[in-house]
């Protein structure tokens, strides 16, 4: 569900997208709005009046929340914070820092923004509203900017809620932060919270579709708990990692003596020798005395016909050394890891000038990390 993003536009140089889940989430608003909300609103309207007010609707609410996570962007590019972009996924938006802020008066001003930004949003879709009320505009067109002045208000609220990750739980962070001064327990104490709110919704869910029969209600109630609960738990991780990686240079976690091929080996040789024994993913090509020419990847095999792979040979095939699949060793050890998100490579080539230093894995870095939290924690 998460992870097929389609690029949609740029916009004050933030790369603006979606999530695939989203697409179907603006269907069932549009279809919920045009069935249930705007009929039971105004009566009396064309059905294909409706669907127009529906989809005008949707396209509003999708609006609304790209300038509530701009609002967060701006202000996170005012103090410095490297931002990815804005992905708009299943429960609305989501602006993507590379990194934590920098002080707790950062997190709260960046934090605060996005819910001070949807009532502002809120308060201008009602003035407009109640203009056109004494203007006497259409219903159609009135019933949709009501729509979007309740939906932003709703939004505010929403997301002012003291629940990490939501916006009014890295407000609480924030203040936490800045009273201890440590990062790590203010993260632990709003994310224990944010997971909170997230089982205390399952269970209004649960509750709601046993015991008072209001399945779709009930349905929300318990998808929303779920993502609260697991991005909670998901941001401390994540938080925890950045924490235990901290200073830590790539040589740290490297292999230094990778399973490497030469350029001159044949495809077959290279699948059933190298593929089915070591059940790695990329393999670094290296020629006599450690020189590096590239690295070849399951990908690229998958790229040749089979009947072709007794006559092609690595070096056709390979993809020479880039800043996407090769890294220095005396790099942080964050940046392999966000490379590795980034690309999707579990694996990357560590490289000293045209050397071969060795191999970094993503399975590597997990597990230190894992015994560091588990023996200093
Ligand atoms: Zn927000």
């Amino acid at each position: 569900m998460f992870g097929k993003r389609i690029d949609l536009f740029k916009m004050f140089g933030f790369q603006v997208r979606i999530d695939f889940s989203w697409i179907i989430i603006a269907v069932l608003i549009a279809w919920s709005l045009s069935t249930g909300f705007f009929p039971f609103q105004y009566e009396g309207l064309a059905t294909s009046t409706y669907w127009m007010m529906g989809i005008v609707g949707a396209l509003g609410l999708f609006l609304s929340i790209i300038l509530h996570e701009f609002s967060h962007s701006l202000v996170a590019r005012k103090y410095g914070i490297p931002m990815k972009g804005i992905t708009l996924f299943i429960f609305g938006g989501m602006a993507e820092m590379s990194d934590e802020p920098p002080s707790p008066k950062a997190e709260l001003t960046m934090a605060a923004a996005g819910p001070i930004s949807s009532l502002l949003i809120a308060g201008f879709f009602y003035l407009t509203y109640s203009a056109g009320v004494v203007l006497g505009v259409s219903d159609p067109v009135n019933g949709v900017i009501q729509y979007l002045a309740l939906i932003n208000l709703i939004l505010a609220v929403f997301n002012t809620l003291p629940a990490f990750p939501l916006d009014g739980g890295r407000v609480l962070r924030s203040i936490l932060w800045g009273i201890k001064g440590n990062l790590r327990w203010a993260t632990r104490v709003s994310s224990a919270i944010g997971s909170g709110f997230g089982i205390t919704l399952i269970l209004l869910g649960i509750f709601n579709v046993l015991f008072l029969g209001n399945f779709i209600g009930g349905m929300w109630w318990f998808l929303i708990g779920m993502f609260l609960y697991s991005a909670a738990r998901m941001s401390y991780q994540q938080l925890l990692t950045r924490k235990a990686l901290e200073g830590e240079t790539v040589r740290r976690f490297m292999k230094t003596d990778p399973v490497t091929v030469s350029s001159e080996l044949t495809v077959d040789r290279l699948v059933e020798d190298y593929v089915y024994r070591y059940h790695h993913k990329m393999y670094p090509v290296v020629a006599d005395s450690n020189k590096v020419e590239g690295c070849v990847t399951t990908k690229q095999i998958k790229g040749v016909p089979k009947e072709e792979w007794n006559r092609r040979k690595v070096g056709d095939i390979a993809a020479p050394c880039s800043g996407d699949n090769s890294i220095s060793p005396d790099t942080d050890a964050i940046k392999a890891l966000s490379m590795m998100n980034r690309t999707g490579a579990s694996r990357l080539l560590v490289t000293e000038g045209d050397r071969l230093a060795g191999v970094i894995t993503l399975r590597d870095m997990l597990n230190l990390l894992s015994l560091r939290v588990e023996l200093e924690d």
